[in-house]
């Protein structure tokens, strides 16, 4: 596996890069914009391909950006729908300018508690988001993210959903996103190998082969089941070193990147956390 965090780009691509380097990433995800506001500024054509460049050079691995917390496709209120169907078209434009190998967008919140309902709704706000932006393209997907919360996008069966209403040809465009945080408090055992295989198993089936395209791997500060979201870092939580080391050596996730979201202060919480990743996948190969 590829090891990395979600970092800022607050102070500039350049200094992002630099950053990124020093805090040891192989790989790393981004917001495409602010990520509580509906609108932000268009991109500068010329500073998303000057960040292209320079990750290249710099020897990067992929970039992930993550999109605003308020797209929720799941809901049939107005105007969020809309907004969302709009905003999620204006981050796959972005995601696709920066060289994003995907672009992160949380599930979503059902407010009717109808898993059936709210995956349709996924699915077709994610088409009618696809065919507003204009700029499908296979090397930038777009991947959906598991919930820690109760209900509607917890468990593979409400992906599974999602991906059957899909169109064959949007499909293709769309992977998984798997928060380990999240999957842990939604009640998904992640302790032993055996149980990642059984994970990635249930995302195939459910989403197809090679649909998983992102890990979010973060420790959790509540219990197993608890459906609290609250990042910890690696190995102080809930989660413990067992189950990053099951994750990092399991062969399939050979080539697929983990970045950390970590509460904390800069440097601290991506070089300290990038570093234990490092550790824990070193006792693989032993
Ligand atoms: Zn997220
Ligand atoms: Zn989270």
């Amino acid at each position: 596996m590829l090891v990395g965090a979600h970092l800022s780009v607050s102070s500039g691509y350049p200094a992002t890069v630099e950053y990124a380097i020093e805090a040891g990433c192989e790989c790393m995800q981004v917001f495409g914009k602010s990520p509580r506001q509906w609108k932000g500024k268009a991109l500068d054509p010329e500073a998303a391909a000057g960040f292209v460049q320079s990750r290249k050079q710099a020897g990067l691995g992929p970039l992930f950006t993550h999109t605003a917390y308020l797209i929720n496709l799941a809901t049939d209120a107005e105007p969020i729908r809309s907004r969302s169907i709009e905003a999620l078209a204006d981050e796959m434009g972005r995601g696709r300018l920066l060289g994003a190998a995907g672009v992160v967008l949380h599930i979503g919140h059902d407010p009717h508690e109808d898993s059936p309902a709210a995956a349709v709704r996924v699915a077709s706000g994610i088409v009618a988001a696809f065919e507003a932006c204009g700029c499908s393209h296979p090397d930038t997907k777009l991947l959906l993210e598991n919930t820690a919360t109760r209900g509607f996008g917890s468990g593979m069966d409400d992906f599974a959903a999602v991906f059957t209403a899909l169109p064959l040809e949007v499909r293709e465009l769309v992977g998984v996103c798997f928060d380990t945080c999240h999957g842990f408090a939604a009640g998904i055992e992640l302790g032993s190998s055996a149980a990642w295989e059984t994970l990635l198993d249930d995302i195939e089936r459910a989403c197809g082969p090679g649909s998983l395209g992102l890990i979010h791997a973060n420790d959790c500060k509540f219990e197993f089941g608890s459906h609290r979201d609250r990042h910890e870092w690696i190995g102080k939580g809930f989660l413990k070193d067992e189950a990053f080391e099951a994750m990092l050596c399991v062969d399939r996730l050979e080539s697929v990147c983990a970045v950390t979201e970590m509460p904390g202060d800069i440097p601290d919480k991506d070089v300290v956390n990038i570093a234990k990743l490092k550790e824990l996948r070193e006792e693989c190969s032993r």
